[in-house]
């Protein structure tokens, strides 16, 4: 799909870096983008996202607003109290840039909704069963995931090319002890512009993905806002992950040969 004149005015500020120009605003354009949980990092996700022209984009969300969460979600405002938080969003992301089809699932993730095709898939939810029902879905469909958490003062972000990258996913980690699984955002609280930055930095990391800047595939970038500092943890695939693991010849042949070793004549072992 080529820019229009108003599409060309309005993405200037992309068009004139090189790693970008018209091939790459195209590339937006042409992009479809689930975002799962519309909390506080899915509301600068998206916003981010539509501004930067993104050609479709999908909001999950079944919860209402409530005020306690107007210091983080940036979607909405007060006199959004008790509505639905996709249909606010819609109503805001519209009028932010009417070339960016938005379409609302006021409801659970399921299957049925991710069934549909996308060229990214953003995790912006609170909870790991949703989490890994993502991961798994974009592992099988070779879709790009990026998952960001927050609470109190650190954040922390993840992205996997699925496309080019089967070794090492989402749930390899989420039985490390370096993973902290942010469903407590209610209990420890979480500190605003914090989770508005990973929720930013999901942004970013989508548009690298669909420019093809992307090799960070299971690398986690953590940011601690008490010190200001990130870091960055690495880790090697689980052996034993339910997704992203298959046997290989040496293992097989080590079960065998392990087999062997403990069935004797006499062995009441098997
Ligand atoms: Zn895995």
């Amino acid at each position: 799909m080529s820019l229009t004149a108003k599409q060309l005015k309005r993405h200037n500020r992309h068009l004139t870096i090189d790693s970008i120009g018209k091939e790459g605003q195209t590339i937006f354009g042409d992009a479809t983008i689930l975002i799962a949980g519309l909390g506080g990092l899915g509301c600068p996700a998206a916003s981010y996202l539509c501004g930067a022209g993104i050609g479709s984009i999908t909001l999950c969300d079944s919860d209402k607003v409530e005020i306690s969460n107007l210091p983080r979600q940036t979607l909405f405002k007060e006199e959004d109290f008790g509505q639905s938080k996709v249909v606010v969003a819609k109503r805001v992301l519209n009028l932010m840039n009417t070339d960016t089809k938005i379409t609302i699932f006021n409801k659970e993730l399921d299957d049925k909704l991710l069934n549909n095709f996308y060229t990214v898939i953003l995790d912006c939810t609170d909870n790991i069963r949703a989490r890994l029902k993502l991961n798994s879905h974009c592992y099988e469909k070779k879709i790009p995931l990026v998952s960001a958490s927050a609470t109190a003062w650190e954040g922390q972000l993840i992205g996997f090319d699925y496309r080019h990258k089967r070794k090492l996913c989402m749930s390899c980690f989420t039985n490390q002890e370096h993973y902290h699984v942010s469903n407590s955002c209610t209990q420890r609280g979480v500190v605003n512009s914090v989770v508005g930055m990973m929720g930013t930095l999901q942004a970013t990391t989508v548009l690298r993905l669909l420019l093809g800047h992307f090799d960070q595939h299971g690398e986690m970038i953590r940011y601690d806002g008490k010190t200001g500092r990130f870091i960055t943890l690495t880790k090697k695939p689980d052996p034993t992950c339910f997704v992203c693991s298959e046997p290989t010849n040496q293992s097989k042949e080590t079960f065998i040969n392990n087999t062997n070793v403990r069935n004797p004549e006499n062995d009441t072992f098997l």
